[in-house]
């Protein structure tokens, strides 16, 4: 679950987040949807710790993570750039931040190295259950025969897939998605819409998805709240926002009024 409250984001003299409360629940899949430079991308970044609020507080799960950096607060990212390393294999790209997580915890070589590869000009040695996790994760992402392809040899969606599968072989609590499908042509989008609800129902992880589309937030979200000028007008079903849209706005947003 995430709690915020009473967020409120300055840039110097320009208040980007007026006052932002979201109650989003354990295994949601909610939406923030609004017209760019509404403020979605911001939420975000103050969520994962890329940003700090001015004033306000951010909850995950029961813990308040206003002082957390960003690897401190079990969130995984995708964005809409994908932001794989273009030099390293699938495999490895999906199990470097695995590698750094391990390294980090202190018990990294325990069942030393089945595996030696090269990484940043580095030797890393991983371990076999790194391998399984690994493996395990690019099977459930339908990336298993593309393990040793480089990133950039794969197409939009793959590649997304790969970003999919970094962030979630973390086991993060919240997965954040920022304007995930926006670079894949249609046809795609609406594969990868699919292929995101079912994992994220599969592994009830609550998520949290960033779009301007109204027609993906209206088809994913299980929760949607829409945002303008750094506020949130309402927060609903898709179904309370087009039977009860609160304003004209919304409304129109939303698709109603067409
Ligand atoms: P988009 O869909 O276009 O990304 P958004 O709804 O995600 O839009 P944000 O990226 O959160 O909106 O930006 C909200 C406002 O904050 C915009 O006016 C933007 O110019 C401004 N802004 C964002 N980051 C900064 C920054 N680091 N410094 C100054 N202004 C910023």
């Amino acid at each position: 679950a995430v709690f915020l409250e009473n967020v409120r984001k300055d840039f110097g003299k320009v208040t980007v987040l007026k006052n932002i409360n979201l109650d989003i629940k354990e295994g949601e899949f909610f939406a923030l949807l609004g017209p760019s430079g509404c403020g979605k991308t911001t939420t975000m970044r103050c969520i994962a710790g890329f940003e700090n609020p001015t004033s306000g507080s951010i909850k995950i799960g029961n813990q308040e993570v206003n002082r957390f950096a960003p690897n401190q607060r079990n969130c995984g990212m995708v964005f809409q750039s994908y932001a794989l390393f273009p030099h390293m294999n699938v495999f490895d790209n999906v199990a470097y931040s695995l590698n750094i997580k391990e390294l980090r915890q202190g018990n990294p070589f325990k069942k030393i190295a089945v595996y030696t590869r090269m990484l940043n000009s580095r030797i890393v040695k991983y371990t076999k259950t790194i391998e399984e996790k690994v493996m395990g994760i690019l099977e459930y992402v339908e990336l298993l025969d593309h393990a040793h392809k480089l990133t950039g040899e794969l197409s939009g969606g793959q590649q997304q897939r790969v970003a999919l599968a970094r962030a979630l072989i973390m086991e993060p609590e919240v997965l954040l998605m920022d304007e995930p499908l926006s670079n894949l042509d249609l046809k795609l989008r609406h594969t990868m819409r699919n292929t995101i609800r079912r994992i994220q129902q599969d592994l009830k992880i609550t998520t949290i998805f960033v779009t301007h589309d109204q027609e993906e937030a209206m088809s994913m979200a299980d929760r949607i709240a829409v945002m303008k000028d750094g506020e949130i007008l309402q927060v609903g079903t898709p179904t309370d926002l087009y039977s009860h849209p609160k304003t004209p706005f919304i409304a129109d947003f939303v698709g109603t009024s067409n």
